[in-house]
């Protein structure tokens, strides 16, 4: 067996946290660039505390967005970047302080569609503050970028890119409406599973997600039904966290190779396209993992997972997938056309999907028509 695990991320968890981010942030440089989500509602105490210049990312971050953070960057000297806000103000977080170091054109920069140019200078330092519970971007080292112009997303990676702090306070997640819980919330049971079956999977990892789906079995709903409720959402904060850390080291699989030219297309938050996903996805692999590979620790792996998710012992693996539907239905997950997607979309997103970087530590690879069959049962 070989493996690699790699975080350079100090993590401050904990009720309380944000408060200790001023003292944090100075250690790093004295002017700071704040990142900030659409409303910054949240982010409100935070930026009067730290006095920082702010940058608000009012969706998910496109490559046009970073070039324009960067030259904020660039006219307020900054030294040090921090995003307080959802992944899209962490991800445009990320891009900007490692663009603002390497110079150029972020496109350039980018995996799959863009050139691929190496980020080789180590980015400013960057500070994560999430203030929602699914993406884990708080640890990973890549950040997804659309392109308005390309109509996809891609990712822009490198290890030099893991935040050098993240600080990860529940208390920021309260008073988050359930529809955004359900959506960031089913984003992180998503990189919980998939890093679990995936290709890379490896034992490290696959403690994270064990653990992981253990809390979001139990919490999801709570925090769904009860946004007040702090166990509920202490234990959303350490799955998606968990999710991050085995995203990162393991890979993720076609849930998110579907996603990024989905959320490239069409303006719909990452974690509903994930959402409606994850369930056609989950029967997708198993059935194929059963037709052509039941020797694949994947098919097991399934049955895992469905045990975990419904703590029954006796659960098989579409058990788990059931399972998964049902809390779909009770957190009102809307079916992909409530997006505009339509029938004749799909077979372009397909041949995208099967390109794209998630889809290569897919439990298994899958032909394009059961890509397209999955695909058109989530529509
Ligand atoms: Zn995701």
């Amino acid at each position: 067996m070989r493996f690699e695990f790699a975080t350079a991320t100090r993590i401050v968890f904990g009720e309380g946290t944000a408060a200790t981010l001023p003292e944090l942030a100075r250690a790093f440089g004295a002017r700071q660039l704040l990142v900030t989500g659409a409303s910054g509602e949240r982010a409100a105490s935070l930026v009067s505390a730290l006095s920082a210049e702010t940058f608000a990312v009012p969706g998910e971050p496109t490559v046009d967005l970073v070039r324009e953070g960067v030259r904020r960057v660039q006219e307020t000297a900054c030294d040090v970047v921090i995003s307080v806000g959802g992944g899209s103000a962490i991800d445009a977080g990320k891009a900007i302080a490692a663009i603002a170091t390497n110079g150029g054109e972020p496109f350039e920069f980018l995996e799959v569609v863009g050139k691929g140019r190496a980020i080789a200078v180590p980015p400013l330092p960057f500070i994560a503050v999430p203030t929602t519970a699914g993406t884990g971007s708080e640890v990973t080292r890549n950040a997804v970028l659309g392109s308005t112009e390309h109509g996809v997303k891609a990712s822009l990676r490198s290890p030099m890119m893991l935040p050098r702090v993240a600080v990860i306070d529940p208390e920021l997640t309260y008073g988050l409406p359930p529809a955004v819980t359900a959506y960031t919330g089913l984003d992180a049971m998503t990189q919980l599973i998939e890093p679990y079956v995936s290709v890379r999977a490896n034992p490290l990892a696959d403690a994270l997600c064990v653990e992981g789906m253990k809390r979001v079995a139990g919490a999801l709903r709570r925090a769904f039904h009860d946004g007040a409720d702090r166990d509920a959402r202490r234990d959303m904060a350490l799955a998606s966290l968990f999710g991050g850390l085995a995203l990162a080291n393991a890979g993720l699989g076609v849930v998110h190779g579907f996603a990024a030219p989905l959320g490239g297309q069409w303006k719909a938050p990452h974690g509903a396209l994930c959402a409606a996903l994850l369930p056609h996805s989950m029967a997708a692999n198993v059935a194929a993992l059963r037709a052509r590979a039941p020797q694949y620790p994947a098919l097991e792996r399934y049955a895992v997972i469905a045990r975990l998710l419904t703590s029954r012992s006796k659960a098989t693996a579409e058990d788990g997938i059931d399972w998964v539907r049902s809390l779909c239905v009770e957190l009102e997950v809307p079916a992909l056309r409530a997006w505009g997607i339509a029938e004749a979309d799909l077979p372009g997103i397909v041949e995208k999907a099967a390109r794209a970087s998630s889809t290569q530590a897919n439990a298994l690879p899958l032909t394009d028509e059961e890509l397209l069959a999955l695909v058109r049962a989530a529509r």
